[in-house]
């Protein structure tokens, strides 16, 4: 008897990725699957960073939400090409979808382009979509216990953005401990402290995107 069915879906979802990889080299393309809970602020780093980036680099963002465009109405209205993908209740994004939504990015005008994950820490973490790097964001809100909750998710992200740090003050959040239980999980993540809402640090991750864009 044969039951290995999740095991086939990342298998077929892998196979997928290695295609979009290939494609993505070809066209020099730098992509970032963006990943957090919900809330924490992912819309509003995308805003940010194309109002940044849009006179240097072409940028395009492929928008995952289980519902509703409100996401991509805000990114096109921040100056980036902007497709929305409904998930339909599932919880995460996977290969197939964002094959099914490439068409309508022009990867060849394309320097940069973005992938809004499904607001989840579970399972994002598993779905290679063929991306360069997984930048997760963790809101300060959130708590300090959330890397040793979801190690997985901080495991495969490149990048960790602690966000939200303008609440510091009001929260019980210790940015030590956070560091040092994501450097255990993972010793080569970036770092970056910042605030969508006052811009603090924001300079750094436009750095480390500037850095990584292929040329
Ligand atoms: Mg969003
Ligand atoms: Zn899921």
């Amino acid at each position: 008897m044969k039951i290995p069915v999740v095991r086939d879906i990342l298998e077929v979802n892998d196979r997928i990725a290695n295609e979009h990889r290939e494609l993505f080299r070809k066209n020099n393309l730098l992509v970032l699957n963006l990943t957090s809970a919900p809330g924490a602020g992912k819309t509003a780093l995308l805003e940010h960073t194309i109002g940044h980036l849009k006179e240097t680099i072409r940028i395009g963002v492929i928008e995952g939400d289980i519902q509703s465009s409100a996401d991509a109405e805000r990114i096109l209205r921040a100056g980036a090409v902007a497709v929305q993908i409904n998930t339909d209740g599932a919880c995460h994004l996977d290969a197939n979808m964002i094959k099914a939504a490439l068409p309508a990015i022009n990867i060849e005008e394309t320097d940069l382009l973005f992938i809004e994950n499904v607001g989840n820490l579970v399972c994002p973490a598993e779905f290679d979509l063929g991306e360069n790097y997984k930048v997760m964001i963790l809101s300060v809100a959130e708590g300090d216990d959330k890397p040793e909750k979801y190690p997985l998710m901080f495991h495969e992200a490149s990048v960790l953005l602690i966000n939200k740090i303008d609440l510091l003050p009001y929260v019980n959040c210790d940015m030590n401990k956070i560091r040092e239980t994501v450097l255990k999980i993972n010793p080569n993540i970036a770092i970056f402290e910042i605030s969508c809402q006052t811009k603090e640090g924001l300079h750094n991750w436009f750095q480390w995107v500037s850095d990584h864009i292929k040329t």
